[in-house]
């Protein structure tokens, strides 16, 4: 999340100007695209379970949509703010881009925190943000999907509410869906496992087998659950999670020397993916305060939370020994620290790169929705694996050619794709 002395969006066009250079983009190109197309700010009123009504602020931004409707998440989260909105749904443009699926980028947010809100008041906020916002989606311009602090349920809260307005069934409207309601199966588990695709691709590169490996993830939500599961499936041991207390406010490091096992962690998981410290210590736990995560002597590191969690106050103390960084989260590296990861050799799997299964899969539900024909699990997460291992070999194979470090070469695939397809379309 944004902090005073940290601006995502500043961050995002930061890279985007690296990048243009590297491209040699005219001056048009770099005007459409360092900013946003369209953005929208509303207030959300909304019911609150005591009878008073509270308004929440709510945010929707659609960066780039040349190469098809704006694509990407709604997160709630209590320290959203317009600017981290405006750098994720660049982060979406270059990330569908890079993937090569047919969407642009947008993104949303709402400032609330579902910690302290019902699931009815939960469920008035995402109908409000649909009243509000709805004329401005739909399948064919803008879809949103679950992000930080949303789920399956919302969405189809947000649908039943856009289908009610249009009084037609819409399933492509939003993606994220249950399954059984539009939703398609794997797309849970589907930023983790792709976060854990590209990681198999770069150990193949760095000819280590992942039966050697250690890993050491920061978060316990969604990505990283599912990252840690088929990471443990291809052998890896996972040593050290890292996850927010709500109550303390702040993080904690769960360490098990011989692995933690996930099972036993996740039951003392609350659905935010927050650990309680106390029955984790029960477990056998080490609980470690801080930024404890991003100091483990393993091979891999896997930051899943929130933007701006590995910067150039710690980066230095990430061990000699981590071989791989897969960012699991969006914009986890600030650029003064992604400067020393490169330095160091450390093999970068960029989070464009590296998160892209989520919404690989989404653009897969659309495809089912549709036909209105569902795929089983496997034929899903096979296509997953299929598009994840093509983007990450396009991406190494061009950062060994012209001998470019790993964010350098996707975003340049990512930004040329994008430019081309402006250009085409006689944009610019
Ligand atoms: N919120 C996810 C992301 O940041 C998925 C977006 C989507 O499926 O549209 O990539």
């Amino acid at each position: 999340m944004a902090t005073k002395s940290f601006n995502s969006f500043e961050m995002a066009q930061r890279q985007f100007d690296h990048v243009a250079e590297l491209l040699d983009l005219d001056l048009g190109s770099k005007d459409l695209l360092r900013n946003p197309l369209r953005e929208y700010a509303f207030a959300v009123p909304t019911r609150m379970d005591d009878g008073t009504v509270k308004v929440f602020r709510g945010y929707r931004v659609q960066h780039n949509d040349a190469r098809g409707p704006c694509k990407g998440g709604l997160r709630f989260h209590p320290m959203e703010t317009l600017d981290t909105v405006r750098a994720l749904a660049m982060w979406m443009t270059w990330k569908c881009a890079v993937v090569d699926i047919p969407l642009g980028g947008g993104k949303g947010g709402v400032i609330c925190d579902p910690h302290n809100l019902s699931a009815g008041e939960q469920e008035r906020i995402c109908r409000g943000f649909v009243r509000q916002m709805g004329r401005n989606m739909g399948p064919h311009t803008d879809i949103p999907a679950p992000d930080v602090m949303t789920s399956a349920q919302h969405m189809l809260w947000m649908l039943d509410e856009f289908e009610a307005i249009h009084g037609s069934k819409q399933p492509g409207f939003i993606t994220g869906k249950p399954v059984g309601v539009g939703g398609s199966q794997g797309r849970t588990e589907a930023t983790g496992f792709g976060v854990v695709f590209t990681i198999r691709e770069a150990l193949k590169e760095l000819d280590i087998r992942a039966s050697d490996t250690t890993a050491s993830v920061q978060g316990f939500g969604n990505v990283a659950q599912y990252a840690i599961r088929l990471y443990q499936q291809l052998g890896g041991t996972v040593t050290c999670v890292s996850c927010w207390d709500q109550e303390a406010q702040s993080s904690y490091a769960f360490r098990k020397k011989g692995g933690i096992d996930l099972g036993e962690l996740l039951s003392v998981t609350d659905r935010f993916g927050g650990i309680q410290k106390e029955e984790a210590c029960k477990l056998g736990y080490e609980a470690l305060p801080g930024d404890a995560w991003l100091e483990q002597d393993v091979d891999i590191l896997i930051p899943s939370a929130l933007e701006h969690q590995i910067t150039d106050e710690n980066v230095d103390r990430i061990s000699r020994h981590v071989k791989i960084i897969a960012e699991g989260a969006n914009g986890p590296t600030s650029p003064d620290a992604d400067k020393t990861i490169r330095e160091r050799g450390i093999f970068l799997i960029p989070d464009l790169l590296a998160n892209a299964g989520g919404v690989t899969c989404s653009y897969f539900e659309q495809v089912q929705c549709n036909m209105n024909y569902f795929w089983e699990k496997d034929e899903v997460l096979g296509k997953l694996d299929v598009k994840m291992t093509t983007a990450f070999i396009a991406v190494s194979e061009l950062a060994k050619k012209r001998k470019m470090y790993m964010r350098d070469a996707a975003y340049v695939i990512a930004v040329d794709r994008v430019v081309h397809a402006c250009h085409d379309r006689g944009w610019i």
